[in-house]
């Protein structure tokens, strides 16, 4: 989705950010498995749980652009 983002930064500290951003806002559908590791329900080809994640990620992906946490300043519009 980045490309449809070009403002949005990009750094290590941006990226996390926007990915917990997304991760807090869809419903955690993970569950353990037997062999102890962490797997997730989420199929993603099921257009439902994918629009649903895709409007989070664009929504963070959008406010992180605005206020980067690294301090990155948005190019000066020209005018
Ligand atoms: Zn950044």
């Amino acid at each position: 989705m980045r490309p449809h983002f070009p403002d949005f930064c990009g750094c290590e500290v941006c990226r996390e950010d926007a990915l917990v951003y997304t991760l807090n806002r869809i419903p955690a559908r993970y569950v353990s498995s037997t062999t102890g590791s962490a797997v997730t329900e989420v199929t993603l080809e099921k257009e439902q749980s994918r629009a649903a994640i895709e409007v989070s990620m664009m929504d963070g992906l959008r406010k992180i652009s605005l206020a980067p946490r690294c301090g990155r300043t948005r190019p000066a519009k020209q005018s």
